[in-house]
């Protein structure tokens, strides 16, 4: 498994290779514009010559994955925040593309008061007219669906859901799923143990099919199974455990995923401390090395 974590772009987004390699990651993720924010300059040419160079002199780091702003809602009931978080998620999929990046998650999307099915349809809507509007300009770019903690009504948090949303968009190809640890754990999927973990696995696998998990979002949580919550907690100091990550690490069908840490980067008790590169060397003690 290609292991890293969520990285910073402070200083330009082709920073965060270096930053990554001195974190000890073998891949990253990034936003390429603020998360907090809606708009965003444009790219510019230096930009992308800059980042595809970065690409090119770091090889060590790939792929590279995108995560979208926190600010989209393709759920939302109302028209006109849903036409901003379409044209948003539309522009963060077209700039991972110019990047060269292969891999773009984003969360579903909340249904707010309007229900489950009223959110999926929306959520259904803006994936249709997505891959029909990216088709030319991001056609080596996967859509990944973000599976969810279920926290308030957000969309996402049942196998099922994500299924019915690629039906939806007719299978098509260029979607797929990144797997967040927490999220699904919260959302009630047992991982701990070896068995649990198989049966949460090929529970995916019938439902969406595991030729759609794309790559994963290591984090472990901070609260118990089902609790809907997420909040993310540092790699075997949390609910989950160290074993439920051994499951995943140690997983051959898995060998050649990406998964990135999203972890709190301090420690409350070490302030100085490294996380990311602690929780990534927790993560490789749990390799089992007879390979
Ligand atoms: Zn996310
Ligand atoms: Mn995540
Ligand atoms: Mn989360």
């Amino acid at each position: 498994m290609k292991l890293g974590a969520h990285i910073s772009t402070a200083g330009g987004l082709h920073t965060a290779f270096d930053r990554a390699i001195a974190t000890g990651c073998d891949t990253m993720l990034i936003f390429t514009k603020s998360n907090r924010q809606w708009a965003a300059k444009p790219l510019t040419t230096a930009e992308i010559d800059q980042f595809h160079h970065a690409a090119e002199t770091h090889p060590r780091i790939a792929p590279v994955a995108v995560h979208a702003t926190y600010l989209i809602n393709i759920a939302s009931p109302k028209a006109d925040l849903w036409e901003k978080s379409y044209l948003a998620l539309k522009i963060e999929v077209e700039r991972a593309a110019v990047l060269g990046i292969p891999l773009i998650t984003f969360h579903p999307g909340s249904h707010v008061d309007s229900g489950e099915e009223a959110g999926l349809a929306q959520i259904g809507r803006a994936l249709v007219r997505l891959l029909a509007e990216t088709e030319q300009t991001a056609a080596q770019t996967t859509i990944c669906l973000e599976t969810m903690a279920g926290q308030g009504t957000n969309l996402g948090s049942k196998f099922e859901q994500l299924a019915q949303l690629i039906a939806t968009a007719e299978n098509h190809p260029r979607l797929g799923v990144c797997m967040d640890t927490c999220h699904i754990f919260a959302a009630g999927y047992d991982i701990r143990t070896p068995e649990a973990y198989a049966a949460t696995i090929a529970e995916f696998d019938s439902v969406v099919g595991l030729d759609r998990l794309k790559f994963f979002h290591f984090n472990d949580s901070q609260h118990a199974l089902g609790s809907n919550k997420d909040r993310h907690e540092h790699i075997g100091r949390g609910f989950i455990g160290e074993q439920g990550f051994a499951n995943f690490v140690n997983d051959p069908r898995f060998a050649h995923h990406a998964a990135h840490l999203e972890t709190p980067k301090e420690d409350d008790d070490q302030p100085t401390a490294e996380m990311d590169a602690v929780n990534l060397a927790t993560l490789r003690k749990l390799v089992l090395s007879a390979e």
